[in-house]
């Protein structure tokens, strides 16, 4: 049988999913808590591996949208799967159940649950998410306004119509990059089943509901609480945002080379 939680890389990022070093130090109770919640487990660390995915593919409309639906196909499942594995354990059942409850009366929960089949069609992140552009000076925003991202558009096709605009418009120009800054586009993925919240903070709640869930039923079974943070959860202020290079824009848009400038100024200076 296989052990859990095995050490997993998920993008690049190289840590145990559920922080269990000493689990995998292996104590047998441990082994025999995780052993019984096998199915359910496993569902969990599914939604674990689409929320990385869902973090990756922020700037992609369509890869976005199939991170979402398998997500949420995950979520759905990990409370019945549950079920199936307690399904000898009634006193388990018993005492975890004031956190089942938790869980499906919980609004996102209660709106997945409404639909059989929960899917967010094409179309259906349109009416609410947002999109921004501005500047950035090193790490900090120097200026941001509203900016239609479409939604059906990447950010990078965003990027590419705000510089396509800003060399007509003299205003909007004014307000991009100068030569302190460099260009940044800010998207946000909504939608009107959950109004003004990133669908990455609603995942994100929603991964660690199920997992007070599952490790109440841990402990229940003897073995240890797990630890929820999970630490490698990209910021969300940092996956919406997208930076773009300050010579580039230069370039593109008012056919200035950047560096040659710089290289002639300093020629000067040292004359
Ligand atoms: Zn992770």
């Amino acid at each position: 049988m296989a052990e859990w939680p095995m050490p997993t890389r998920i993008a690049g990022i190289d840590r145990t999913m559920v922080s269990g070093d000493d689990i995998l130090n292996g104590d047998s109770m441990e082994f025999c808590a995780h052993s019984n919640l096998e199915l359910s487990l496993d569902r969990w660390q599914e939604c674990h591996w689409h929320l990385h995915q869902m973090e990756a593919n922020y700037h992609e409309p369509e890869p976005f949208r199939y991170s979402l639906n398998s997500f949420i196909r995950a979520v759905k499942e990990v409370p019945l799967k549950l079920q199936n594995d307690l399904q000898r354990h009634p006193e388990v059942r018993a005492r975890i159940k004031p956190l089942l409850d938790t869980v499906l009366t919980n609004e996102l929960f209660k709106i997945l649950g409404k639909q059989r089949d929960f899917i967010v069609h094409h179309g259906g992140l349109n009416l609410k998410s947002r999109g921004q552009i501005g500047t950035t000076e090193g790490r900090k925003i120097k200026l941001s306004f509203p900016f239609a991202v479409h939604p059906w558009e990447t950010s990078d096709e965003a990027y590419e119509r705000y510089k396509e605009m800003c060399r007509t418009d003299k205003f909007l120009r004014g307000l991009g990059p100068d030569c302190d800054s460099a260009p940044a586009l800010w998207r946000t993925w909504m939608m009107p089943q959950f109004p003004d919240r990133d669908l990455l903070d609603v995942a994100f709640e929603a991964w660690t509901l199920l997992g007070e869930l599952l490790s109440g039923a841990v402990e229940a079974f003897g073995g240890k609480r797990f630890d929820l943070s999970m630490r490698c959860r990209h910021e969300p202020e940092l996956v919406r945002i997208k930076r773009y290079s300050q010579q580039e824009f230069f370039m593109a848009v008012d056919g200035i080379d950047l560096g040659a400038e710089e290289r002639k100024w300093r020629e000067r200076k040292a004359q």
